[in-house]
């Protein structure tokens, strides 16, 4: 077992690994690894642990669907 990730094999973060990351998340910089899961995002791969730290509402904004206000609908009369 390997003495810095303690997994064998190693994690593609560890520096002794010999597997490369498939990607890079683009919140965190982390890489990520073959098997992983992450969202491929508009703006590009996301890890699954910054998923996890995302409130559904930081999720919605990044799908270009913010939340809106709800206010009434005002009829302009002239
Ligand atoms: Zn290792
Ligand atoms: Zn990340």
């Amino acid at each position: 077992m390997c003495d810095i990730c303690g997994v064998t094999p190693c994690d593609c973060r560890c520096p002794n690994a010999t597997q490369k990351a498939v990607y890079i998340c683009t919140e965190c910089g982390e890489p990520i690894c073959e098997d992983d899961w992450y969202w491929d995002s508009d703006d590009g791969p996301i890890c699954e642990r910054c998923m996890g730290e995302m409130n559904r509402e930081q999720i919605l904004y990044l799908c270009g669907q913010p939340l809106k206000k709800a206010e009434w609908e005002i009829e302009w009369r002239n």
